[in-house]
């Protein structure tokens, strides 16, 4: 957190220092680009294969085999929710929150790819439709669908709350449906847990302070977050105990709502569209 007042005075020339123009750290436009038109096509005629309800306070794990479609929806009520991928062969393979948003930024929209963690970084998935993209960046800097966040859990919630208890956090929900659907341990799926992609959730980073905030969720029942597999995936959703994060999680404070899980299989694959390769680097290191 940046101090209100610093310990150390300005030199000379700060003020040139700070009007230095900033540089993007990553330009994407090296990275080959999802053909969005191809993959659009490739849902007409598509046939649902399964649905998964998600309850509130709780997460459930789904497949979605590569070249399937799978939509998010928010269902009764505004909801917020935890995402977590795993490449369906390699538990170890998953959601890489940070490269992604090193990549394509603080906030995820159509077109922006899921990357799965090293050694591997490989598109997992790609976002093929967002009906919350109108929202963009409010006034307080909030958008949507974040990747800065990392997800609700109890190690947190027992410090900020002097020695809380509580289990229906986002970390714990993933790791009960990890568990359940891989038949591991409970401690050891909870070591497959990873920071999510946060469907539909509205934060962002206070200017004064850089704090992460949160704000009620533009999101209402209808809306969807839409993504294709790029690889055979095994995915889980959880249902934020902070519903639609307008106050507070780690509680059972929250209305909180269901989250729709649907997965569609093509009638064929999208026209020029292959799975995510092997990522090309030899991992020599130097030696
Ligand atoms: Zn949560």
């Amino acid at each position: 957190m940046k101090p209100a007042h610093p310990e150390h005075p300005a030199p000379a020339d700060a003020p040139a220092r700070a009007a230095i123009p900033p540089v993007v750290c990553y330009p994407v436009e090296g990275l080959p680009h999802p053909d969005l038109v191809a993959l659009r096509a490739a849902r007409d005629g598509w046939r649902k294969v399964s649905e998964t309800l998600v309850p509130p306070r709780d997460a459930r794990c789904f497949d979605v085999p590569a070249g399937h479609f799978v939509r998010i929806t928010s269902v009764e009520g505004p909801q917020v929710g935890d995402l977590n991928l795993w490449s369906a062969q390699d538990l170890s393979e998953r959601f890489f929150s940070g490269k992604t948003r090193a990549l394509h930024g603080t906030h995820l929209s159509t077109g922006d790819r899921l990357w799965s963690s090293l050694p591997f970084l490989r598109p997992l998935a790609t976002i093929t439709a967002d009906t919350l993209d109108w929202y963009g960046f409010d006034d307080h800097g909030g958008g949507v669908h974040d990747v800065i966040g990392t997800r609700c859990d109890p190690y947190t919630h027992n410090l900020l709350s002097q020695g809380g208890q509580y289990h229906h956090c986002c970390h714990s929900n993933l790791t009960r449906a990890l568990a359940d659907r891989t038949g591991l341990p409970l401690h050891e799926a909870e070591r497959h847990v990873h920071d999510v992609l946060n469907v539909f959730m509205c934060t962002g980073f206070l200017r004064d302070t850089g704090q992460y905030f949160m704000k009620a969720s533009p999101v209402r029942p209808g809306d969807f977050l839409e993504l294709f597999a790029e690889t055979d995936l095994l995915g889980a959703l959880s249902a934020c105990p902070g519903g639609d994060c307008s106050s507070e999680h780690s509680s059972d404070a929250a209305r909180c709502f269901p989250l729709l899980v649907e997965v569609f299989a093509p009638q064929a694959p999208p026209a020029g569209w292959s799975p995510a390769p092997r990522n090309g680097y030899d991992r020599s290191h130097g030696l």
